[in-house]
């Protein structure tokens, strides 16, 4: 184990000295707020979570609470599969692609850099969206549920009008998109004001540069189970689980001066 250590502070420490302090911040494992704990300062940034420096890889982390802490909101089944099937694959499907981009650069077939390069656009961008989607919900009651209150509050009603205007247009964004996909509220750092985009399968329609606050998985995989074709259901209780602390925490990520 202290090997381990050692060569992770290696790592952190070459990414510092060569003056990628960012990149020396993602490298570390850091957790996010616990659920229902205010955050007492910046978060870490959302690439901090499902990379392991040492490995080089993308890798699975664990989710913030049990199976069952949704229920019966979202039932533990659909979260063991989501989790433990879907998401693992999109992680071995982000590693697989850019093995092989790799292996192309070292001489291998240059025509099957459209195949890996949609490859890895489709898992990453499933690995990254599953990696907040986690984050991103917490038991009701206990940080799951009620309204975001503070700055985020005060940016949702200057650019939707009202919480209740964004809720019904967020909500019909997610009913709405064709096949699997999301509905997101994103901060636009061009603008600085808040937008709602919906994303087709893991990765499509998604503006370059938006920086995602809030997601919701409508794939079948992340419903189906307990709502079968009641999409909108899904959606209505979807809301008695979001995070809304650790929205507001990556919300002042994103503004802080
Ligand atoms: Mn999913």
């Amino acid at each position: 184990m202290e090997s381990t250590h050692v060569q992770r502070r290696d790592v952190i420490g070459a990414l510092a000295v060569s003056g990628l302090a960012s990149l020396a911040l993602a490298a570390q494992p850091q957790e996010f707020i616990p659920a229902g704990k205010k955050p007492d300062g910046p978060c870490p940034p959302p690439e901090a979570l499902g990379w392991d420096a040492v490995k080089g890889d993308y890798v699975l982390p664990a989710l913030p609470y049990a199976a069952n802490a949704l229920e019966p909101y979202i039932d533990a089944k659909t979260m063991e599969v989501h989790h433990g099937k879907h998401h693992a694959a999109y992680v071995a499907g982000a590693n697989k692609a850019v093995t092989e981009l790799f292996r192309i650069r070292e001489g291998g077939d240059a025509g099957l850099v459209k195949h890996w390069s949609r490859e890895l656009s489709f898992h990453l961008g499933g690995h990254v969206n599953h990696c907040l989607f986690w984050r991103m919900m917490a038991p009701a009651g206990k940080g799951g549920g009620g309204q975001p209150d503070g700055l985020l509050a005060a940016a949702i009603t200057r650019d939707f009008g009202s919480y209740e205007k964004f809720l019904a247009h967020f909500k019909a964004a997610a009913v709405q998109v064709e096949g699997g996909g999301w509905s997101w509220l994103v901060y636009d750092p061009h603008s600085t004001r808040l937008l709602i985009v919906q994303q087709e399968k893991q990765q499509d329609m998604m503006p370059t540069g938006m920086r995602p606050l809030l997601g919701l998985d409508v794939w079948e995989h992340a419903y189906y189970l307990k709502y079968q074709n009641q999409r909108s259901s899904y959606v209505d209780a979807w809301f008695n689980v979001v995070n809304w602390p650790f929205v507001q925490c990556l919300f002042d990520t994103y503004t802080r001066k």
